[in-house]
């Protein structure tokens, strides 16, 4: 190693899905949206001002708290904003995360947050699963520097009921306990309704997977003033214009259109529980996802070879090749027409191969 090469800091990265941009391919490979977002968003993209581009955007963030304080009838103060959840996420790692005692989160949970946590020295522990991939919400009752948990889990899609949540909040309210919602609108209530009650509880959730737009990269986070402020402080420490005025403005469209949300979560939770009856009869078993997605293993057939075949026919799903998730597929819900076309191959797959 070169002597300049020591002072580095190495960190091992997170791996995103792949974007491939094969002509034809049907895209379940990570979470996206099958349907376009609300028209308002094209509208808002057409109408933007000229000074939208030049100037820069508002550091604030001000129209989208608006929007998002209007639909979910809060005061702006409770939100903070960033480029994805992702952002959110990193930020409050870096800002609540910062006593020395270990964090804690489940063992199979989205992989990002061991990175973040060795990306800025957060000491952390990893409480396993049960056999059937639940959290067991006693684990959370020790000694720790905090908490974060995705409801519902990634990638087993469980969600875990509020009270289970309120309970793991009761047990640890000297911490900051993030709960990570990205896939919340297809599974229950969120714990929003429980922000007032905590004020050590930070709800995040993201515009990627409801709302249809992943490339826009927007998410944002629910919390009491308090916590609130606190983010900010380090946001303005590290990148005063996260969010470019695009994002801000068709973020606001997509928020202001309710009944086009309703309609789309809607029909994709039908989709899910139509392929979960069908995956069912083709020999397939998984965790009752409340996400979209289903992270499902078949009882002959292995995982990685079903990932392959589906690859040469285009059709790409997400696999893990880790202890305990390399005999499962995430497949992503997508249009009842892709469904229809993935099944047809998984039918085709599993009796040659099973
Ligand atoms: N949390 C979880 C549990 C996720 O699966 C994802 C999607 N990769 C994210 C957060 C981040 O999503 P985004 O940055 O697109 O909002």
């Amino acid at each position: 190693m070169k002597k300049w090469e020591e002072n580095i800091r190495r960190v091992v990265p997170y791996t995103p899905g792949e974007q491939p941009k094969v002509p034809g391919m049907i895209k379940l490979n990570t979470n996206e949206n099958p349907y376009p977002p609300a028209p308002g968003v094209r509208r808002a993209l057409q109408e933007m001002e000229e000074e939208g581009f030049r100037l820069y955007p508002d550091p604030a963030c001000s129209s989208l708290i608006e929007a998002l304080s209007e639909r979910y009838q809060r005061p702006r103060e409770q939100f903070f904003v960033g480029v994805g959840s992702d952002d959110v996420l990193a930020m409050a790692f870096l800002t609540f995360f910062n006593s020395g005692r270990p964090i804690l989160f489940p063992d199979i949970t989205y992989s990002f947050y061991p990175v973040w946590a060795e990306l800025f020295g957060i000491p952390y522990e990893r409480p396993a699963l049960d056999e059937e991939f639940w959290i067991v919400k006693e684990d959370y009752v020790r000694e720790n520097g905090g908490i974060i948990f995705p409801n519902p889990n990634a990638p087993t899609g469980l969600y875990m009921e509020l009270e289970d949540v309120e309970e793991i909040l009761g047990n640890n309210p000297d911490v900051v306990v993030i709960v990570d919602e990205a896939y919340v609108d297809f599974a229950g209530p969120s714990a929003l309704e429980l922000v007032d009650r905590y004020e050590n509880l930070l709800v995040v959730q993201t515009f990627s997977k409801s709302r249809s737009m992943a490339g826009m990269r927007i998410g944002f986070a629910v919390g009491n003033p308090c916590l609130i402020k606190y983010l900010n402080d380090v946001k303005y420490s590290f990148n005063s214009y996260t969010m470019s005025q695009a994002a801000l403005e068709l973020g606001a469209a997509a928020v202001r259109d309710e009944a086009y949300f309703q309609d789309k979560v809607k029909r994709l939770v039908a989709t899910r529980e139509r392929t979960k009856k069908e995956l069912r009869a083709l020999g397939f078993r998984f965790p009752d996802s409340g996400a979209n997605f289903i992270f499902a293993s078949h009882e002959s057939c292995p995982a990685k070879e079903i990932f392959e075949a589906l690859r040469e026919r285009r059709i790409y799903v997400r696999y893990f090749d880790a202890p305990r998730l390399r005999d499962y597929l995430r497949i992503t819900i997508g249009t009842d027409e892709q469904m229809d076309t993935l099944l047809k191959a998984l039918k085709e797959i599993t009796s040659e191969k099973g």
